[in-house]
């Protein structure tokens, strides 16, 4: 791998901060992270409503390479997690290779050179030999679809893009959906507000979550013996992988979890009506399984009340339900999750030939590995098609992922190549097995859910155990892949043939 390979990283979340420390660390310097944000942290930076905290527990979810003893609870808030992504920019040294508000809107592939031109929204342009993509699988807020929704004369925002200013108290409020997002802030605005209506279109499945506080004592012990802190880790990331067993191996085994989500209901909510209405009707996996200790009991406040009627409209007034009833209200909040499965590039990309991504993914996104796609030299895709989870921490997949990026670079100097692509029948392949994987699990088993697009095609779930993924990304196969001739080779590039307003090479 040579140190002057110019690489782009697109995004400043786990992601792109995790692939720009494992460069400097590889003594390549010549990299540039675009981030169209004003800040770095994405997810954690954008869900600052009140709340927001992580779902699986912080000493899993974070970097393998920068455990952090300091963790105040086992679930850290937002704000928390947020601090830990910027230390880890300055631990790592990252802030000059940083751009911020620089939005990618095309990234199109020179076959001819075998480079990257990467246009910014300003217009400015750059070259790359290298693009890695880290733009998030939830990062581009949802919003529904319903009739009437522009007419609505109150206030209304998405809970990714909370109105702080905006004075809840004393007010009537709607939330439409009971996601993950939803279940968080709804306990918290709850006392607040006038009345809170929740619109519920399917109930989710809740667990309680076993967070607590993690003492100054315990915290001391992980810093002084980081050891406790590397066993703790590990025994979360076991207690969670078993979970694979029922949502993918053997699906009936999602029993025991339903039948304590229902215990849990049930010692939870006391009235038989509202009680049904919060029961899903579907198996427990399928959706994601949400885990909260105070929802339930925010639902239960005399000024909540869950709407399952379905909503018919929204008006300048509220929202009208299939009912007839008009709940008028003061605010709406958009508890509507992500665009996440009708996966589509986030911005222009053209590979050889003028091949353009969205068209290339048009039945549904496909990638190998979740990380390369044939036809897109060079293009790496971190949390890329089928790298989601629905039962362990995102941090283990991002860094598998940038493992085999690193990997990917080092076959490229390896093979005195310029660029290389996977074969199209290789990721064809995998993709076949990886959704007859898919059909198996409980994600298949007849409900709707962002991890499916409309057609019904998982294009977001990793389907197996992560230790698999592990394995797999661990290094580049160089048969999968096409290598094209350097000519010269990488990392004696020319320079190019008519001087870009800026490099790649920011830092
Ligand atoms: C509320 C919430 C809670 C979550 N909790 C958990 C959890 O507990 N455990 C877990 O494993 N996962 C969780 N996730 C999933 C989470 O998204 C991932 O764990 C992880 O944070 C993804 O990191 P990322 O870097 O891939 O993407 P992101 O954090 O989304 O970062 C992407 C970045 O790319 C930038 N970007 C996008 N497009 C462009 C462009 N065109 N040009 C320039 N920049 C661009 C965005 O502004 C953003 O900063 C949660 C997600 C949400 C929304």
């Amino acid at each position: 791998m040579s140190p002057s390979t110019r690489v782009v990283i697109i995004g400043t979340g786990f992601a792109g901060l995790c692939m720009a420390i494992r460069l400097k660390q590889a003594g390549i310097h010549t990299f540039t992270v675009l981030e169209k944000a004003k800040s770095l942290g994405g997810t954690w930076r954008d869900n600052d409503y009140p709340g927001a905290a992580c779902d699986v527990q912080s000493h899993l979810y974070s970097f393998s390479f920068e455990k952090n003893p300091r963790w105040s609870r086992m679930f850290a808030r937002q704000a928390e997690i947020r601090s830990y992504l910027e230390h880890c920019a300055d631990k790592y040294a990252l802030r000059p290779h940083l751009r911020f508000e620089a939005e990618v809107t095309s990234s199109v592939f020179d076959e001819g050179r075998g480079v990257w031109t990467v246009t910014l929204a300003s217009g400015e342009q750059m070259e790359a030999d290298v693009v890695v993509t880290a733009t998030g699988g939830l990062s581009r807020p949802s919003y529904p679809d319903i009739p009437g929704l522009s007419t609505f004369r109150g206030k209304l925002f998405h809970s990714a893009r909370w109105d702080h200013e905006y004075p809840l108290a004393g007010k009537k409020v709607g939330v439409i959906g009971t996601g993950a997002s939803a279940i968080q802030f709804v306990p918290q605005i709850a006392p607040r507000v006038q009345a809170l209506r929740v619109f519920q279109r399917t109930p989710p499945w809740i667990l309680p979550k076993p967070d607590r506080v993690i003492g100054r004592l315990e915290q001391a012990l992980y810093a002084i013996v980081p050891f406790l802190q590397w066993i703790h880790r590990l025994l979360l990331y076991w207690f969670l992988e078993l979970r694979v067993l029922g949502f993918a191996v053997n699906p009936k085994l999602m029993a025991l979890p339903q039948s304590a989500a229902l215990r849990y209901l049930e010692k939870s909510v006391a009235d038989p009506a509202l009680r049904k209405k919060l029961t899903p009707n579907y198996t427990i996996g399928c959706k994601r399984v949400l885990i909260s200790n105070d929802y339930f009991e925010a639902v239960q406040r005399p000024n909540v009340d869950v709407v399952d009627a379905g909503i018919r409209e929204i008006t300048p007034d509220g929202v009208l339900t299939l009912d007839g009833r008009l709940h008028e209200l003061d605010a709406i909040i958009l508890g509507t999750g992500f665009q996440a499965s009708e996966s589509v590039a986030p911005f222009e990309v053209r590979g050889r030939g003028g091949l353009d991504l969205n068209e290339h993914w048009k039945d549904g996104a496909e990638a190998y590995l979740g990380t390369t796609v044939a036809g897109f030299p060079n293009l790496f895709l971190i949390v890329g098609p089928n790298t989601g989870l629905g039962h362990s921490s995102m941090v283990f997949m991002i860094e598998s992922q940038v493992a085999y990026v690193m990997s990917a670079l080092r076959a490229l100097r390896r093979n005195g190549a310029r660029s290389m692509d996977v074969r199209e029948d290789v990721q064809t392949d995998y993709n076949r097995r990886l959704h007859a994987r898919l059909d198996g699990a409980v994600w298949s088993s007849g409900c709707t859910s962002w991890y499916r697009t409309r057609t019904g095609k998982n294009t977001t779930l990793w389907p197996t155990f992560t230790f698999t993924f592990r394995m797999l990304t661990r290094s580049v196969t160089v048969a999968d892949y096409r290598f094209a001739a350097a000519e010269p080779a990488l990392g004696r590039l020319p320079a190019p043939a008519t001087d870009p307003p800026r490099t790649a090479t920011a830092a």
